[in-house]
């Protein structure tokens, strides 16, 4: 949902080479891992990078596995900010099932965050997104990490279930990274900062920008921030109203349910609610109580309780039979925290961006801003 698989990283690359690739096909082919990958044949130049950047787990995997140093992370890190800003419209444009797994909570956070933003704001994250909206790439670091697998730490906190709140030490370990340690909160800190610092360019600060919008939501999933030693509950099987497995939209595979996407998916799912009917939905209830008040651990420390008092609490048996009791107990939850996640990234993207910032128009500069390093 928002909130998204917390499946660990065990992919290939690390290693990304220069260049277009050529003849890359995507669209109707499974994302999830199926051998045939094929579709409407788009063939991408001139963007100064290759698709299959991002697709690469679906096409061919990589046979190097060594983790990226630092520096390879930074200069690759340059190179992904543009590509991924070029090619975001032709992503949206092509490929609408692509993102149709677990997207849907993330958006909600973002449609409520994009609907009090100030005018002033709007604007100027409509110009670093390429006019994309906030909810339409809201899901896009599901899909990077895909390939940029040093990424996948910074999508959860892995606070054991059975400690008390966040400990930076044990939770948040040192990777040599441009975020510079291994978990959701260093990443929302890092990326503010960019989203803020006008000396970057836009393609950098719209992609901070699209973290922030996904890491904000991914934190505010409960078991985003809980660990009981079982991928926060993605080994933890469960039916869910008698069922199974599940299907993800564009993926005809039934899958097993598992504890975590019932809270990425499936109590949203249930409710049958749009996207933005549930964003109104949200908006028109009653606002939490000093809701963009804390600290990004403060609202880490915040779901990783709610994990130990409502997730984790599921009957004994294997599978777990989930359903209308589980549903209704923790739905009020899911809408709080939906709710909060979108106020809390609005005052975030209010916070960097309103003021005396300012983005640089490529319609005053006549080019695109030179890319630096984020650091
Ligand atoms: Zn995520």
């Amino acid at each position: 949902m928002l909130f998204t698989k917390k499946v660990r990283a065990n992919g290939s690359s690390g290693e990304h080479e220069g260049g277009c690739d050529a003849d890359v096909r995507v669209g109707e082919g499974g994302l999830r891992g199926s051998p045939e990958y094929s579709g409407v044949g788009c063939r991408v130049s001139g963007v100064g990078c290759g698709v299959s950047e991002i697709y690469a787990s679906n096409i061919t995997p990589r046979p190097d596995s060594r983790q990226p140093t630092a520096k390879s992370n930074k200069e690759h890190r340059m190179k992904n900010a543009s590509c991924r800003a070029g090619i975001l419209v032709f992503m949206i444009a092509w490929t609408p099932s692509l993102f149709a797994w677990g997207q849907t909570g993330h958006q909600i956070v973002a449609t409520v965050a994009s609907r009090g933003l100030s005018p002033k704001v709007a604007k100027e994250v409509s110009v670093l997104l390429n006019g994309q909206t906030l909810a339409d790439v809201a899901p896009l670091p599901d899909q990077w990490r895909k390939t940029d697998t040093y990424e996948s730490g910074w999508h959860y906190v892995n606070i054991p279930k059975s400690d008390t709140a966040y400990d930076p030490a044990r939770d948040c370990p040192p990777q040599q990274s441009e975020v510079g340690n291994d978990c959701a909160v260093a990443a929302i800190e890092h990326y503010k900062t960019v989203l803020a610092d006008t000396t970057q360019s836009n393609a950098t600060r719209g992609q901070a920008l699209t973290f922030i919008v996904h890491f904000i939501g991914d934190i505010h999933q409960p078991l985003h921030n809980a660990n009981n030693n079982d991928e926060g509950g993605n080994e933890v099987p469960v039916t869910w109203f008698g069922a199974a497995t599940h299907t993800y939209s564009g993926d005809s595979n039934p899958v097993a349910w598992n504890l975590h996407a019932v809270w990425d998916d499936a109590i949203i799912e249930q409710t049958g609610m749009s996207v933005d009917a549930y964003a109104t939905y949200l908006l028109k209830r009653p606002r939490p109580a000093n809701a963009t008040k804390g600290t990004t651990v403060d609202w880490t420390n915040a779901a990783y309780r709610l994990a130990k008092t409502n997730s984790y609490v599921i009957p004994s048996a294997t599978p777990a039979p989930l359903g209308k009791k589980y549903y209704a107990r923790n739905l009020p939850v899911v809408n709080k925290q939906l709710l909060l996640a979108g106020l809390r990234l609005r005052s975030v993207i209010e916070s960097a961006l309103g003021g005396k910032h300012q983005v640089i128009h490529k319609a005053q500069t006549g080019v695109s801003v030179p890319h630096r390093l984020s650091r």
